[in-house]
């Protein structure tokens, strides 16, 4: 069976979701170091006694969108196989010198420049641990740079460039991100192998490492939760997954996340992947000015409001951005 048109649904990256113990540490340095949009402050579906937070760019762009679950009385995870274990942001040509050197101001825990695939890379982890690259790339062009960034215009995060893969048998795996996703081998570089997307492009790449004696990954603070594919239009998302369905994956049924619409699956590594509508987005709620600046609760959860609030730690966006 020839899959590969119908494989050109998936656009890339839609959004990424990632475990963090304390929410106001988590808002500082997302916001306040790496000068990312919160877009939405809201609860998770399933626990609303716990935030949700999500940083993009202005507008909350599919493709830039990393969210986390605070989690404050998980243990901290440990990276493994069956895990995404490193989150690649794209930044402009140019600007990692002046990254560097802003994080190291910031004391953040930051690499060397080092080149990966023929491109520039920073790495640095977050406040949780969790692993981060920034990626010289060149920009995409569905990215809204936000003027209430306290990161210059120029040098500001770009949205995804790709994510790291750790699995014990690489080759399941291969086979769906393949057959079913239509990735491509681009080649060899530091022990990963790296797949893209036809068309190629920042947020259309993932780089997948075999580690047949290596540990499986534990969920917990500072882990990847899961990676959300941008499956574009709703009846997309539903061939997507009728055909993960036939390729012998268990799919989720379709859940309405508000923001987009969501079908969860575990790729035969272990790692869960989610695949996502493009839309209706972030502004179906809020308006841009808005955005990121109240609790917005899903619609079952309103009556409960006082009780929530009561509940969440308060916490305030660094002084720089919260005038607009
Ligand atoms: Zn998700």
């Amino acid at each position: 069976m020839d899959m590969s048109r119908e494989s050109q649904h998936v656009r890339g990256i839609h959004h990424v979701t990632a475990v963090a113990a304390d929410a106001q540490r988590n808002v500082d340095f997302y916001v306040g170091v790496l000068g990312m949009r919160l877009v939405k402050r809201t609860v998770n579906q399933d626990a609303p006694e716990t935030y949700h937070l999500f940083y993009a760019d202005a507008v909350g762009n599919p493709g830039t969108d990393l969210t986390f679950f605070i989690w404050p009385n998980l243990a901290k995870g440990r990276p493994g196989n069956g895990q995404s274990v490193e989150v690649a942001l794209a930044v402009p040509p140019g600007s990692l010198e002046r990254w560097r050197e802003r994080l190291v101001e910031r004391r953040v825990a930051v690499g060397e420049i080092e080149e990966r695939f023929g491109e520039r890379v920073l790495t640095l982890t977050d406040p949780d641990g969790m692993a981060l690259a920034l990626v010289e790339a060149a920009p995409k062009s569905d990215v809204a740079t936000w003027e209430g960034s306290l990161i210059p215009q120029e040098d500001q995060i770009r949205g995804f460039h790709s994510v790291r893969l750790l699995e014990a048998h690489a080759g399941p795996t291969v086979s769906l991100l393949r057959e079913v996703f239509g990735f491509v081998e681009l080649g060899s570089d530091g022990g990963f192998t790296r797949y893209g997307l036809p068309g190629g492009g920042a947020s259309r790449v993932l780089d997948l490492r075999e580690l047949p004696a290596g540990r499986g990954g534990a969920l917990g603070t500072g882990s990847i939760h899961h990676v959300a594919w941008n499956l574009g239009e709703p009846q997309e998302q539903l061939a997507f997954q009728a055909r993960l369905a036939s390729y012998g994956l268990n799919p989720t049924q379709v859940i309405d996340r508000f923001w987009f619409k969501s079908v969860y699956f575990r790729e035969p590594g272990g790692a869960l992947f989610e695949a996502a509508t493009a839309g209706p987005g972030f502004l179906v709620d809020e308006s841009s000015g808005e955005l990121g600046s109240r609790l917005i609760l899903p619609p079952r959860f309103e009556p409960y409001r006082s009780e929530i609030e009561a509940i969440l730690p308060p916490f305030k966006l660094p002084q720089a951005v919260t005038r607009r």
